[in-house]
């Protein structure tokens, strides 16, 4: 008999996947954790029901979370990541050569440790000297830490559980001031077909706070909708104005120079979030 695992999206949305192995299944004192090994993305972590990562595209989510910010700050040196347990974002961020620290600062270490067992192709540079991992919640770690980072990126869950705070105005407005005067945030903002009212809260939040603010889109398959929206506040440099310069070995599978810019034309519907 063929097993398949559904993620119930909407009231009336979902995907379903069959499932070669359940890999693991524990509950952490924040959620429940599940690691399945699927036909059609391969291994996956799942978090209280939701996909969070899945070798099969997890490339798509992390290059384009990770290198719009990067290429649009002029020398990205000390960057944070809050959540990003999965160490994704925190792989990518160590392809630029200017990144001498990255501090992970994730709330549950289980997921890490499971990262690190189950899906070691994401997790593959944890234990870089330039990264410190911080178990803790990122809502006050950015509390504590002012003018300290050049890029700040949230790789959250969706907004449920420890997650609610780190799409609150009080959090960006904490995350700005954590930033150097040329700082950059960009957070993981949901589906533009389902999390609309996510969307507008979240950039009228951001920009009342950073010069530049643009949302930006990708297409992740494994995720809510298919499409998915980044927003972007920089206190400074705009990634329209700027020229991205990759070094020779720079390597990607989703993000181009090209895409960097490309990215930002947003459909008609999502432009009249933004209003
Ligand atoms: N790429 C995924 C997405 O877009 O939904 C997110 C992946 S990452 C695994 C999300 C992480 O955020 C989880 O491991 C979760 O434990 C962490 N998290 C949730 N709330 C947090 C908080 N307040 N502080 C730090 N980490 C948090």
């Amino acid at each position: 008999m063929d097993l398949w695992f559904t993620e119930k999206q909407t009231h009336g949305a979902g995907l379903t996947l069959k499932v070669r192995e359940t890999l693991l299944r524990e509950r952490t004192p924040f959620q429940e954790l599940v690691i399945l090994d699927t036909e059609q993305y391969g291994r996956m972590l799942v978090l209280d029901g939701m996909i969070q990562t899945a070798v099969g595209d997890e490339f798509i989510y992390h290059e384009m979370i990770t290198h719009v910010a990067m290429f649009t700050h002029p020398r990205p040196r000390r960057v944070v990541v809050i959540g990003g347990g999965d160490g994704g974002v925190v792989r990518e961020v160590l392809k630029h050569p200017t990144v001498e620290k990255v501090v992970l600062v994730e709330i549950d270490g289980r997921v890490i440790e499971a990262c690190r067992t189950y899906l070691p192709e994401i997790a593959a540079c944890l234990d870089d000297p330039r990264v410190e991992i911080r178990v803790e919640d990122g809502i006050r770690h950015v509390k504590e830490h002012q003018d300290a980072y050049d890029v700040a990126i949230v790789d959250s869950t969706e907004p449920v559980g420890a997650a609610v705070g780190l799409f609150s105005p009080n959090f960006y407005a904490d995350i700005h001031d954590c930033l150097t005067d040329d700082g950059i945030l960009v957070a993981q903002t949901e589906s533009p077909f389902y999390n609309q009212d996510l969307i507008k809260r979240s950039y009228a939040a951001i920009s009342a706070l950073f010069p530049v603010t643009r949302v930006y889109l990708a297409a992740i398959p494994t995720y809510p909708s298919g499409l998915w929206s980044f927003t972007l506040g920089s206190k400074q440099e705009d990634p329209l104005e700027v020229e991205p310069q990759p070094v020779p070995e720079f390597r990607t599978r989703y993000y181009t120079t090209k895409l960097h810019h490309a990215a930002f034309c947003l459909p008609r519907f999502v432009q009249e979030l933004l209003v």
